[in-house]
């Protein structure tokens, strides 16, 4: 099925086109006609099935032919979680909106606000906006609401997980009763339907199975390995097997800190990516990283979405995170729409609740891998928090690069 054939513009396929997309993934497939239609939506769907598109181009199809926008108005609002992801969401506005003449604005906090007022004066179609950063400047009557006509919210389960719940009722009880509404998620929990329920009423529900073709193809695998060896076994593994490249999560900013010197004592170029760093550096950082300046980056999990890189071919999880589903939203930076990807962690003992949680939550066991050198003083034993996984454990031996070999424990 061609994108034209979805009801879209001449101007959007062609720029579709020119990102070498061929054919509309499955969640654009269902949800394109629908928004197109003016319905309100709630998707099931992870980062990398291209959801992003799905609700972009149609609400650039919609808001194509209306007025321009005035002063201080919008017309379309996407709320995300975090700042990368706004900045994200709204590259891809650009980018798929490049023949349009709509106007957006990635708004968020932590930087100085003067310059989104006048981009807010001079009139924006499309905002993009984090909720904290949104609720300040309509405080400061810096931007009205009557104007708009579709409202999405992203990675609705990050903004919950994130305590934002106050603050999108907020938002939400400010807008035009007559709306459109978008909610997207990775997961349909009970509190995301709940709060999809306080914004729309008769939403058309899509869930997008994962499939072979949709689910990025991440090969996932673990070490388990002492705590104070990490750091070691990690640049063991960089020169073992030449990796040039890494996104590292890691627990706290010190953590990424001291790891980012101890990587760099061994020659290899890292920064750290965390909430204590300025926005301007966080962006320049990123830059750096998608255009291949910058080796491993290390980030605490605040950055975990909305870091869109196409080329990233390898995630580590150097702590393991307390949410099984932040596991899935880490992986999920790799491996993107269909491309291949590697996640790998390192379970040390006490990260055993969480890879409890997390093979839980998969429905089945991560490979395990021991490295020759790098065995844990300090068994990982096999997950087991009272329910066995839905895939059977998996007690074939399996082999390392190195030739050493480890049994499923
Ligand atoms: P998302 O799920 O929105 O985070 O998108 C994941 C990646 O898929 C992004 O890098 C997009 O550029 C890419 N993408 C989106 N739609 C398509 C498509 N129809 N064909 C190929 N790649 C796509």
């Amino acid at each position: 099925m061609p994108f034209s054939s979805l009801g879209l513009s001449d101007p959007i396929v062609k720029a579709v086109a020119e990102q070498g997309y061929q054919t509309p993934t499955p969640i654009q497939q269902q949800a394109i006609p629908v928004i197109l239609a003016g319905k309100n939506l709630i998707a099931a769907a992870q980062t990398g099935t291209g959801k992003t598109a799905s609700f972009v181009l149609p609400i650039l199809e919609n808001l194509l032919d209306a007025p321009a926008v005035r002063a201080k108005r919008i017309r379309a609002l996407i709320l995300t979680p975090t700042r990368e992801l706004a900045v994200q969401v709204e590259a891809n506005i650009a980018l798929y909106g490049k023949h349009l003449h709509l106007t957006s604005l990635a708004m968020y906090g932590g930087v100085d606000d003067a310059p989104q007022k006048q981009r807010l004066i001079e009139g924006v179609d499309i905002l993009v906006a984090t909720p904290g950063r949104l609720l300040d400047m309509y405080t400061q009557r810096a931007i009205h609401f009557d104007e708009l006509e579709i409202l999405v919210l992203d990675e609705a389960d990050r903004m919950l997980d994130m305590g934002f719940i106050n603050d999108i009722n907020k938002i939400v009880e400010r807008l035009p009763l007559k709306r459109q509404n978008l909610v997207f998620s990775a997961t349909l929990s009970d509190q995301v339907r709940f709060l999809a329920r306080t914004a729309i009423e008769d939403a058309v529900e899509i869930a997008i199975a994962a499939d072979e073709q949709t689910t990025p193809q991440i090969k996932q695998w673990l070490v388990t390995v002492d705590k104070e060896n990490k750091s070691a076994l990690l640049s063991y593994l960089i020169t073992e097997n030449q990796w040039q490249q890494a996104l590292i999560f890691i627990e706290t900013k010190r953590g990424a800190a001291k790891l980012v010197s101890q990587l760099e004592k061994r020659g290899n170029k890292a920064e750290a990516l965390h909430s204590g760093r300025s926005q301007a550096v966080r962006t320049q950082l990123l830059e750096d990283f998608k255009a291949g300046k910058l080796n491993f980056m290390v980030a605490t999990g605040i950055a975990a979405r909305g870091i869109d890189i196409d080329a990233l071919t390898r995630v580590i999880n150097y702590d393991l995170p307390d949410q099984a589903d932040d596991y899935v939203h880490r992986i999920g930076r790799t491996g993107r729409a269909g491309a291949s990807g590697e996640a790998i962690s390192f379970v040390s003992r006490d990260d055993f609740r969480n890879l409890c949680a997390i093979e839980n939550r998969l429905g089945e066991f991560i490979p395990r891998k021991e490295i020759a050198g790098f065995a844990a003083k300090l068994a990982v034993p096999a997950s087991d928090v009272g329910h066995a996984p839905k895939k059977p454990q998996n007690a074939r031996r399996i082999r390392s690069k190195n030739g050493t070999a480890g049994r499923r424990s």
